[in-house]
């Protein structure tokens, strides 16, 4: 079976590195200026254009499945794929959890709970949104937001207000005095099977997650019970196909959903290393109707991402698994990651701290 990934970064290039061993052929759709170097030597890259979906799909081989790799991409496109061939998961999926408004109507409209948010544009007065929703103020770009970007956090009335451009949409949501972030990685298959991995802690760094420990520590009674719960609301809803993560907030003893993501998740590379199936192949198991793999956790584990940064010399961290994306070194950037396994979560957590300590030693503490 042949499967077409739509994009050629690092999700792409972990899951073609799952999919070879199990006999699957990929190949890959490159939008305009898009480097394809994190999937060289994994199959065949063809541009996009924006030319008509039959004409690339011929390209492309007339593949078996499409499958996209971010959520920013045009629907008319996956659209168009779908009616040659399955696109999971489901053009209709990636339409909601594109556009941040549609996203929490959605969630909102299943009964889930998200911050208190409201559409804003260059006319809101902050001073009075802050009152009703609850300082800060996180404002937000409906569309082209990730890791942070194109997002503004207004602490009290007297922040500036943010630069919004008449062309996009946004919306402001209320802080949320989270205790701290956790994301669920819930897999749905084309058959309806469903299967979720445990909890994982992430810490972010300036809107960058930095750090995931998985299974998170100390999680108050019923939290993951709780979680899945939240995810079988939306993976049935949407009558999701393929992994699909839900970014959380725990704050006492809740869980309020951030945002979703239609894919494979950086906050689930942990179970490369951590679980007998890690995230990449099960998603080519949902979206090619194979039963799900388990999605226990055998060991804690740890994943540090590598940006804008080299691995340290092996000697220094022998027990870590290095995954190295095969991109250009630049400031910031998602370069690769280190998984890390231990007996106990302590020792782990000292581990990942110490690996944060020899990446980033300009930063105290490396949060
Ligand atoms: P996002 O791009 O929506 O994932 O936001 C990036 C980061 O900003 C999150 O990981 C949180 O640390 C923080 N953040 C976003 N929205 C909120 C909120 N409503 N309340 C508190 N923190 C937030």
């Amino acid at each position: 079976m042949k499967v077409a990934i739509i994009g050629c970064g690092q999700l792409a290039r972990m899951l073609a590195l799952a999919g070879i061993p199990r006999g699957l052929q990929f190949c890959f759709v490159a939008l305009p200026g898009e480097d394809p170097a994190p999937v060289e030597g994994l199959g065949e890259v063809v541009v996009w254009y924006g030319e008509e979906a039959v004409a690339l799909y011929r390209r492309l081989g007339e593949p078996d499945r499409f499958t996209p790799e971010r959520e920013q991409l045009p629907l008319g496109l996956l659209q168009g794929l779908n009616r040659l061939a399955p696109v999971y998961p489901s053009p209709e999926s990636v339409a909601i959890c594109q556009h941040r408004q549609r996203e929490k109507s959605y969630i909102n409209g299943l009964g889930l709970p998200t911050a208190p948010w409201q559409s804003v544009d260059a006319q809101t007065h902050w001073a009075t949104l802050g009152t009703q929703l609850g300082w800060p103020l996180f404002v937000k770009s409906c569309e082209q937001g990730y890791d942070g970007k194109n997002q503004w956090r207004l602490s009290d009335e007297e922040a500036p207000a943010p630069p919004l451009n008449g062309e996009q949409a946004y919306l402001a949501e209320g802080g949320i005095a989270f205790e701290r972030e956790l994301s669920l990685i819930a897999v749905r298959s084309s058959g309806g099977e469903m299967a979720f991995y445990p909890l994982t802690e992430n810490q972010h760094h300036q809107g960058i997650l930095r750090c995931s420990l998985a299974p998170a520590s100390a999680l108050p009674e019923g939290m993951q019970e709780r979680a899945e719960q939240m995810a079988t609301r939306l993976l049935e809803a949407m009558e999701y196909v393929g992994v699909l993560t839900l970014e959380l907030f725990e704050v006492a003893g809740e869980l309020v959903i951030n945002e979703l993501a239609p894919r494979v998740h950086n906050s689930g590379h942990w179970t490369q290393s951590g679980s007998a199936t890690c995230q990449f192949e099960n998603h080519l198991r949902a979206i090619t109707g194979l039963p799900l793999g388990s999605t226990q956790a055998h060991s804690p584990s740890a994943m540090v991402n590598l940006l804008g940064v080299h691995p340290p010399r092996p000697e220094l961290c022998p027990n870590a698994k290095v995954h190295w994306y095969n991109k250009a070194l630049r400031e910031g950037r998602k370069q690769g990651h280190l998984n890390l396994t231990a007996s106990d979560t302590h020792q782990l957590q000292q581990q990942a701290q110490a690996l944060l300590e020899q990446l980033y030693p300009q930063e105290a503490g490396a949060e």
